[in-house]
This record gives structure tokens, sequence and C-alpha cells, in this order.
């Protein structure tokens, strides 16, 4: 192998030695983890049941071939029969965790890992680049989503217990607890969009809309009063799903950090409706903060509304209030609003927490960096 290694002139290639010998080490490995796995196929048949409880016969060995983290593996072990049930019994997949699937859990965690964080082809290739592990992306993608199954069926579970039993996880207490959610298009296969009406031209939707949720705890602020995000202490929940249900997965888990106990609660949203409704039936009385990108974004879209798209006094009128609203100065801000004569009309629906909100703003504008909600702006 050696002599393999070394070019005509005895020069090293690094790169193709180093990649060549992680292939011979894993065709090592492949034989030593064989040799393990196949130690003991069982068959001796005694007390063998299926899950169902009825006691299974031994047939005979089979073998399966699995993918290792050190690739292709001869896997033999003992097949057993229940007759009441019908159906094949393999003890030895079930103590390994290999029933129904030809990937090692070292491999499927892999599988999942990368499924996760990119797209399944990526995710493939980056599979044999970094672990030199060959698998079809269709794979990557049926694990991803098994795995993703999993963790939905336990964080369910655990924002259930949560909210049933008032269970939270050990963290200590905290002065601040924020929620914040938003909602995102996600482009989908078609068959995820069959019989929803789109956006685009046809009619046809590409996309559907995610709702991704985080809660978080702060406690300290930076050297200019700006809050800190505690951290290790931000956890994600999200799903495609109406807001009705969305609503209690992040309450959900809210009460799993600790809701009851956070002596302040912040909600952080865009404009959108749908924000505030489950911001008003899963935490009444939570401050109620627009985030500064969408605050920014609404007053430029107000502007144009009033004055005009691209018009002098448009941008003159947006330049004073995204100061205003960078400077932290939100009454000035909404004396502003209210004074611009297109904007005195009566909101559609009065708004019964505008003044609970332009109290919080002073409040919120003075120790967090974002902007209360205001319905009148909101609404426009
Ligand atoms: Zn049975």
């Amino acid at each position: 192998m050696l002599g393999r290694l070394l070019r005509p002139a005895g020069s090293l290639d690094l790169e193709a030695s180093e990649l060549a010998i992680r292939a011979a080490m894993h065709e090592v490995g492949g034989v030593l983890l064989a040799k393990v796995l196949n130690s003991d196929p069982g068959g001796s048949g005694a007390g063998v049941k299926c899950r169902a409880g009825h006691a299974a016969t031994f047939v005979d060995y089979r073998s399966k071939e699995i993918t290792t983290v050190v690739g292709q593996v001869e896997f033999r072990r003992a097949y057993y029969h229940c007759g009441k049930c019908g159906k094949g019994v393999v003890p030895q997949d079930e103590a390994l965790d290999l029933v129904g699937t030809s990937f090692s859990p070292g491999v499927r965690r892999l599988m999942g890992r990368v499924g996760g964080k990119e797209s399944f082809n990526e995710g493939r290739v980056d599979l044999e680049e970094l672990a030199g592990i060959k698998v079809q992306t269709k794979a990557v993608e049926r694990v991803a989503e098994g795995v993703g199954a999993e963790l939905e069926a336990l964080g369910q579970r655990e924002r259930g217990r949560a909210i049933k039993d008032q269970k939270v996880v050990p963290l200590k207490s905290v002065a601040k607890l924020y929620v914040s959610f938003d909602g995102t298009g996600v482009p989908v296969i078609k068959r995820e969009t069959e019989g929803r009406r789109g956006k685009s031209a046809t009619g046809e939707a590409h996309t559907r809309e995610a709702k991704l949720g985080c809660v978080f705890t702060q406690t300290a602020v930076d050297e200019k009063g700006h809050p800190v995000r505690d951290e290790a202490a931000t956890t994600y929940v999200g799903a495609i799903e109406v807001a009705g249900e969305f609503g209690w997965r992040i309450y959900g888990e809210a009460e799993r950090r600790g809701l009851r106990r956070a002596a302040q609660l912040i909600v952080i949203g865009d404009g959108a409706p749908w924000v505030w409704g489950i911001a008003a039936e899963h935490f009444p009385g939570a401050i109620e903060i627009v985030d500064l990108y969408h605050a920014r974004e609404h007053l430029a879209d107000l502007s144009k509304l009033v004055y005009g798209a691209a018009s002098a006094k448009a941008k003159q009128w947006t330049t004073a209030r995204l100061a205003q609203l960078d400077e932290g100065d939100v009454e000035s801000l909404l004396v502003s609003l209210r004074g611009s004569a297109r904007l005195r009309r009566r909101p559609k629906k009065p708004c019964a927490k505008q003044s609970v909100t332009s109290r919080a703003i002073a409040n919120a504008c003075a120790t967090q960096s974002f902007v209360a909600r205001d319905c009148s702006l909101v609404q426009v």
C-alpha cells in the first residue's frame, strides 16, 4: 500500500493518501464489526416470543446487508415465526435497533443530521465526502423524516405533560421569558400543495407556510443597555400547521420552559393578526412587541400609502420616523403617527390593549431594543 501512496518521484500525495488510508481503515473496521455482530446469531429458540407475546418457533438463519459507518456488513441472525400472528420474529434486529431498516443506528444518526440541515441530495453528497458513507438520496429523506417524526412525538409528549401536569424542565427561574414566532413560506413539492391556492400566476401554490417559534430567557444587558439573550437558553418549535394548532405548540413549549415562574413575559412578532391572536389566547397580559425589523418595514409601507411611493415627502417622513424608532423614542413616534392628517381616522377595530401597550412601550423600549405594537400602526 505504501508503494501505491508514493508518487513515482518518491514524493507523497497527502490528500490521496489520507483518503485511501481512511477507506482502508473502514474496510478493516467492517471486517471487525462483522465478526462482533455475527458472534452469536441466536437460534437456541428458548422463550422467543412475538410482540403479542405468543411463542415463536425457530425457522432458520437469514442474512441481510446493513450499511454501517465502516461500510457494508453482512448480518446473519436467527429467524423465528409466530403461527398465530403469521409474522416473522427477529429478536436480534429488535435488540440492535435494526427492525425494518438496513442502516445501522450510527448511520441513521448521521443521515438524520445531514438531512435536517440541508437538502437530502446535498446531505447524501456530504455523507460520502465527510464520512465515506454511500447511500441514496431517497434513503436520506426517509431516515431524516423518520427521525423528525420521532422527535415530534417526543416533543409533543413533553409539551403535553407540561400543560397537563405543570411539569417544567428544572431551569432556574428567570426574570424575563420571551416567546417569539413567525411564519415563512417553504418551497414544497407538488403533492404537498394539491388543492391549495397559491399566489403564483396560475393560482398554484408552490410553497406552504411553516410556522416557527422560539422561547428564550434574558437576564443581562450589554454595555449599551441592550438586552442580551441568555446563552444556550433558546428552544425552538416549528411545523406546517394552522395558527390554532401552532398556538398550542408554542404555548406548550413556553409552559415547559417555566411560563408560570417567569416574572415578565414578552411576546415578539411581526404585525400579522394570527400572531397577536395566539398572544391574546395563550399569553394574555404579556408585553407585546413588534420586532424592530418588521416595525421598520411597516413604517416604510405606511409612508408609501400616505404620501405615494417614491415621493420626496415619503422619504423624508420615513427617515424621521425611523430615527425616532432607532432612538427608542416610541412615544414621539406615536404622536407623529397620530398627527398625520390621513391617519386621524379611527382604526376599524378599536384596540382595547392600546393603553396597556402604550405603557408597556416606554417600559419595553427602555430595557429592550424592540418596539411595542400599536394598533393604529398595524391596522392602517
Ligand atoms: Zn404472535
